[in-house]
């Protein structure tokens, strides 16, 4: 007979939507517990589980033994694994694969080996480094020479002093470590070290400002929801430049005050190093940072010190949702509105979103800010579902830039408008600095056969490639497909290709040209590969290195430049033309994030604008700084069409190798799912199926199916019932998404 505590349940990281039970032997009885890995016996194979609960024993078949307890303190809390079944069940993904992206890479290895988080971890090393130390402080003996040094730098602090702290001061010197182990003057220990990723980094102290007017009233607002104790939203909608980073730490300060921790979520931490000097500038250690560019050692490290209760603040991007922190008093989601906390692959959540689920479950206090949020977010602080704290004005009473825009013409010689020239040589003259914002990398959009007129495609995916002139290369920008320069035209062996469209390459070349005396930087995926690229143009630029600055939406993202007074921008209507119902949202938030870098010093900025299509609704209300008027004019567009808020939407994404498999599965999909919708009288709207705008991407076909409806529990009704009774040939590929957003 088998008590209750001696069946388990446990999630493994495979596609399947169950739970497995297993039997534990009498021997671990009092050791299991939910939150550990196990290793367990699954069809012919052996793998990695997480335990999760117990269960009752199932009718039938017998159950297997479990083998082996991987960890000896659970990796998760039970709070944590209700946020996890939460997450599972919503996104219609696997309990398993959730805990198994939860986790940083280097626990997640599948591993036979009895270990525990302490020793090894699933292969993840435990990094550890000598010590040495003086046995006594009042040794006599006379050394010579480095030896005689060491010894006398180790008696006097009376420290464990390690390794590299030793080379740094005496260079190479194991021998002489060596041979004072051998004399028994010192002792050596091996202890345990988290790699850092700031070693070296040196912060100077900051202390809290003094808060405007506008910034103390929405502290206080917080504050207020801070000493309620309970889960209390908000959308703080700040201006560029209004003080909302000022806002957060004062916040977290009470947080910290009151014995709680703060989590806090970066939309790409790489490009935001400034936001974390500031951080750890005013709160100096017990910080914790997580993001991609971190080791996965780096990474193991920095999980463990929040797991054992070492950090208050962990700074993240998108995965840090997942953090195992504990006595979370405040979620703070930094430019709410940016599609990187939406994961577009695997478990597609959305780190935003879920911000809100894990404050509820933690009943913490969660401030989405944004100077441009979501027309959703918006409208949800509108309903009242969110608290609204508005900061209309930049601190210190500076004002928003000034904008002119100026109608590009197709037929111009240089992308270049003579206008943005003349005022970025008035700022040359003057020693200020300009950005000029492109969002296209690259020399050229594309390379064109002069005879046949056709341009150089991707052989693997639906776009041209794009022509990188200091590289010779012509390059797929989504899997690296490349051709050399100078080529001949693959459809008909014309031997001249022309350059067409325009990227940040060509206008820094261009620049270069035209100002052979200023200091131009480009900043984009091309220059900033490397760890710490980002970091790099970003200094240059705040230690004034800089003259001007080209970039993608990399230079809009929250940089606080205060000696920048112009901001140039080369095309308003980069991604508005997009097959996406976010396009004008995108275009909107993109150029007022461009525009709110002018300015944020002492000096007024101005902002030249180039658009072919100045009226768009999307480029007119960025230029007048009116978020209100976008908003007002886009929710018109998105109840006509039942478009978010006014409808949930879910996608249903298909693909394959085979062209002519994804299409005959993608009928037969549509077909159930009409099926399934008569049958239980929902009003879903099925869109599709339709090829996706990137049709071909890295070899393989894809086919789109988007779910519309304004009830979210009939479309998950129709979702549900659908992955009941959906059988996929095994060639074809399907991801659900849930609350898309990209539809490329
Ligand atoms: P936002 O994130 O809203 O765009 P920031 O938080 O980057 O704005 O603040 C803009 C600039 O104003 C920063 O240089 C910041 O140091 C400065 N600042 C913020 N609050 C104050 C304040 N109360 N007094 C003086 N300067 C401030
Ligand atoms: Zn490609």
């Amino acid at each position: 007979m088998s008590s209750y505590e001696s069946i388990i349940e446990v999630a493994l990281p495979l596609p399947l939507e169950h739970t497995f039970s297993y039997r534990v032997p009498p021997e671990l009885l009092d050791k299991v517990r939910p939150g550990l890995r196990v290793f367990v016996p699954f069809g012919r194979r052996k793998m990695t589980g997480y335990l999760i609960g117990y269960c009752q024993p199932p009718q039938g078949q017998p159950l297997k033994d479990l083998f082996e307890l991987l960890d000896d303190e659970p990796l998760w809390t039970d709070r944590e694994l209700v946020f996890f079944r939460w997450v599972s069940s919503y996104y219609m993904h696997p309990l398993g694969e959730v805990l198994k992206t939860a986790l940083p890479s280097g626990i997640n290895q599948q591993t036979k080996k009895t270990g525990n988080l302490e020793k090894v971890s699933g292969g993840r090393k435990i990094r550890t480094e000598r010590f040495y130390k003086a046995r006594q402080s009042d040794i006599t003996v006379k050394l010579r020479g480095k030896s005689q040094a060491i010894l006398e730098f180790l008696m006097e602090s009376g420290q464990q002093t390690s390794i590299l702290e030793l080379r740094r001061r005496f260079g190479e010197c194991s021998p002489n470590l060596k041979r004072l182990l051998e004399l028994e003057l010192i002792v050596v220990s091996e202890q345990e070290v988290y790699r850092d990723p700031f070693a070296g980094v040196v912060v100077e102290h900051d202390s809290p400002r003094v808060l405007s007017e506008e910034q103390q009233h929405a502290l206080d607002l917080v504050l207020s929801a801070l000493d309620k104790g309970d889960f209390a939203p908000f959308l703080l909608h700040g201006v560029t430049g209004s003080g909302k980073t000022e806002v957060y730490l004062q916040a977290i300060f009470r947080v910290l005050e009151d014995g709680k921790t703060a989590l806090v979520l970066v939309p790409e931490i790489s490009l935001t190093p400034q936001l974390v000097q500031r951080f750890r500038s005013r709160f100096h250690d017990r910080i914790a940072v997580l993001h991609s560019a971190l080791s996965d050692g780096e990474r193991f490290d920095e999980w463990r010190r929040i797991r054992r209760g070492e950090v208050r603040i962990v700074i993240g991007a998108r995965s840090a949702i997942f953090a195992p922190l504990e006595q979370i008093g405040i979620i703070v989601v930094d430019e709410e509105h940016e599609a990187s906390f939406k994961q577009s692959d695997g478990l597609r959540y959305n780190a935003r979103d879920l911000a809100l689920v894990r404050g509820q479950q933690e009943r913490a206090v969660v401030l989405l800010g944004s100077a441009t949020p979501q027309i959703t977010t918006r409208f949800a602080a509108e309903q009242g579902r969110l608290g609204y704290i508005s900061m209309p004005n930049r601190v210190a009473s500076r004002p928003l830039p000034l904008t002119r825009t100026i109608i590009s013409k197709i037929t111009s010689e240089s992308p270049v408008s003579s206008e943005l020239l003349e005022a970025l040589a008035e700022n040359i003259e003057r020693g200020e600095q300009s950005l000029i914002f492109l969002n296209r990398r690259g020399f050229a959009s594309s390379l064109v056969c002069v005879s046949c007129g056709e341009s150089l495609q991707c052989p693997n995916c639906s776009v041209s490639l794009t022509y990188h002139r200091q590289r010779r290369k012509s390059l797929c920008h989504y899997c690296d497909y490349q051709l050399p320069f100078p080529t001949i035209c693959p459809t008909c062996g014309g031997m001249e290709l022309k350059e067409v469209g325009t990227g940040t390459e060509r206008i820094e070349h261009e620049l270069r040209e035209r100002f052979p005396e200023a200091r131009i930087a480009r900043m984009d995926s091309d220059t900033t590969s490397g760890k710490g690229g980002h970091a790099k143009v970003l200094d240059k630029v705040r230690n004034r290195e800089v003259d001007m600055l080209v970039g993608t939406q990399m230079i809009a993202k929250g940089h606080d430049f205060p000696d920048v007074t112009l901001v140039g921008v080369i095309q308003a209507e980069g991604s508005l033309y997009l097959p996406d119902f976010r396009a004008a949202e995108r275009t909107f938030q993109i150029l007022s994030q461009v525009i709110g870098r002018a300015g944020r010093g002492e000096i007024p900025g101005r902002v030249l604008l180039q658009a072919m299509n100045p009226e768009h609704y999307g480029i007119a209300h960025a230029v007048k700084h009116d978020f209100d008027g976008f908003y007002r004019e886009e929710l018109v567009f998105r109840q006509e069409l039942n478009y978010p808020p006014f409808g949930h939407l879910a996608a249903i994404k298909l693909s394959a190798i085979s062209e002519v498999a994804v299409l005959s599965v993608s009928e037969e999909v549509a077909l159930l799912l009409h099926s399934i919708k008569k049958r239980l009288r929902l009003r879903t709207e099925i869109l599709g199926p339709a090829p996706a705008p990137l049709y071909r991407l890295r070899g393989r076909f894809r086919i789109q199916i988007l779910l519309k409806d304004p009830d979210r529990t009939s479309l998950r009704r129709l979702l549900t019932v659908y992955r009941g009774e959906r059988s996929l040939s095994s060639i074809v590929r399907e991801g659900i998404d849930l609350d898309p957003i990209e539809l490329l």
